[in-house]
């Protein structure tokens, strides 16, 4: 999910974008509405005006989604929670933030904030629909009117990752202090919602509704992994919580001398350790990363000639300080796109922070801790 974004536009510095199954929905709703419910709330409505509703519809739908997102994102500034886009795809929306709210009382405000926005636009929606001069204009503002309520009351549905899971997980966090606790209460709550609207689904897809079912099962599979992702993203911050890249990572790796004939990198580095990457110091100082793959490019019979210093690539590779929070290291990992960080600290290489190490700090804190826990 989320992966083929395009932006569309900036507004109040969020950049808001469609991902690609956006379009998808997009097609199915104006098709739905064209050919199923104007035609029903307006007997005798011609195709053609029929389609021009299905659009604006399906356009009121898309400003509705995106002023519920707004109203997340606008909430989660106040309380300097940095939110990078907002992007619209096949199941709504998302103001993507950065990090998960830093305590229960932001969290509850900023999920509260979109069915709040939602319930605000079916009224106002209700409103002109009942003054509308119109039946075309009726017909439209009152079906913008009801999919709001429906936005509103579904993602008040207390399953995580919906708004109600988390307004429960804010309310049970702010009430009893535990944030794992409730995390796994409100993730759990969304897996079994989940599976829920899988039943549903299937129940459908059997009794000849398969759009609708086929509909709810992917919605029910798209909670119940959203619920996984989060309660993973809970285990790492309770685990990693007061612990600094210095904690995990390793000290004196194995580092290259710029000098070092490629030859001897291969043999001395590359086959004797197994890693794929090495860094490297000049003088006692950190001068960059070889990898394996530069190493390989030189042919063998050119090695001896060159040094590891020769074969450096362009770009600098991630470094952190060995103070920085652990939970960073990750984010740093992530923005990178690697699974390993040099430790570096006034140019002077301290030590290597691999997505493995972190990941064994975690299960073996898990071992040792995670048993007896009340669930
Ligand atoms: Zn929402």
């Amino acid at each position: 999910m989320l992966t083929k974004r395009i932006d569309l536009f900036t507004i109040l510095g969020f950049r808001v974008g469609l991902d690609l199954s956006w379009f998808v929905i997009a097609v199915l709703v104006t098709w739905s509405l064209a050919t199923g419910y104007f035609p029903g709330v307006l007997p005798g409505l011609g195709p053609q005006a029929a389609w021009w509703l299905g659009a604006a519809g399906a356009l009121g739908l898309f400003v509705s989604i995106l002023l519920h997102e707004f109203s997340h994102a606008i909430v989660a500034r106040r309380f300097d929670i940095p939110i990078r886009n907002i992007t619209l795809f096949i199941f709504g929306g998302v103001a993507e933030m950065e990090d998960e709210p830093p305590d229960a009382r932001s969290e509850f405000f900023m999920a509260a904030a979109g069915p709040v926005m939602s319930f605000a636009l079916a009224a106002l929606f209700w409103g002109v629909a009942s003054l509308a001069p119109s039946g075309l204009a009726g017909a439209l503002f009152g079906y913008l009117a009801l999919i709001n309520l429906v936005l509103a009351v579904f993602n008040l549905v207390p399953a995580f990752p919906l708004d109600g899971g988390r307004i429960f997980r804010a309310a049970m966090w702010g009430w009893t202090g535990d944030y794992a606790r409730a995390t796994r209460i409100a993730a759990g709550l969304g897996r079994g919602f989940g599976a829920v609207l899988i039943l549903l689904g299937v129940w459908n897809l059997v009794g000849g509704a398969s759009f609708a079912g086929i509909w709810q099962a992917l919605i029910g599979l798209f909670v119940i992994s959203a619920a996984g992702s989060s309660e993973a993203h809970m285990t790492m911050r309770t685990g990693l919580e007061g612990l600094r890249v210095r904690d995990l990572m390793v000290r004196q790796p194995i580092a290259v001398p710029h000098d070092t004939p490629l030859e001897r990198v291969v043999e001395d580095y590359f086959y004797r350790h197994r890693h794929t990457v090495f860094p490297v110091v000049r003088h006692g100082r950190f001068a960059g990363c070889i990898r394996i793959e530069d190493v390989g490019r030189v042919p063998p019979e050119a090695r001896a000639g060159r040094t590891a210093q020769d074969v450096l690539p362009e770009e600098s590779p991630a470094t952190v300080p060995p103070g920085l929070p652990a939970m960073e290291a990750l984010r740093v990992m992530q923005s990178r796109g690697t699974s390993r960080l040099m430790v570096v600290e006034d140019g002077t290489l301290r030590g290597v922070l691999t997505m493995r190490d972190v990941m064994a700090h975690l299960t073996i804190r898990e071992e040792l801790e995670g048993r007896g826990r009340p669930a």
